[in-house]
């Protein structure tokens, strides 16, 4: 293999060939390291904001304070049609129904036997 000259950095440093300059690995860590915090919170919040926001309201509504399936107070809602047969539906008001968690939790293991 040919011996490839050093070539000198854009911060002045000389790197020896197929290195990486300490400047540059610093500048990767940091693109990474911003791109890492940037990401999950942005979809996170995205979902999970408007989500809690409308389920609030929605099970504030007058006859909607109780689990639809087992009568516990609602803490969550539940969809009519699942998301994953309608993704579609996920943020459409009627197919939302009030619920509990330990009947969500138990819908979504029945849904995922179903499968
Ligand atoms: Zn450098
Ligand atoms: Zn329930």
């Amino acid at each position: 293999m040919p011996i490839k000259a050093p070539r000198i950095c854009s911060c002045g440093k000389v790197v020896p060939s197929g290195a990486v300059c300490e400047c540059e690995a610093r500048r990767n860590r940091e693109r990474k390291e911003r791109f890492d915090k940037k990401r999950p919170t942005a979809r996170q919040r995205g979902y999970t904001a408007e989500w809690e926001r409308e389920a609030k309201a929605f099970l504030s509504e007058p006859g909607k304070s109780h689990c639809a399936r087992c009568g516990d107070p609602a803490t969550v809602v539940m969809h009519i049609k699942s998301i994953r047969a309608r993704p579609d539906l996920r943020m459409v008001r009627s197919n939302w129904r009030p619920g509990c968690q330990r009947c969500n939790a138990k819908e979504a293991a029945q849904e995922r036997q179903e499968r």
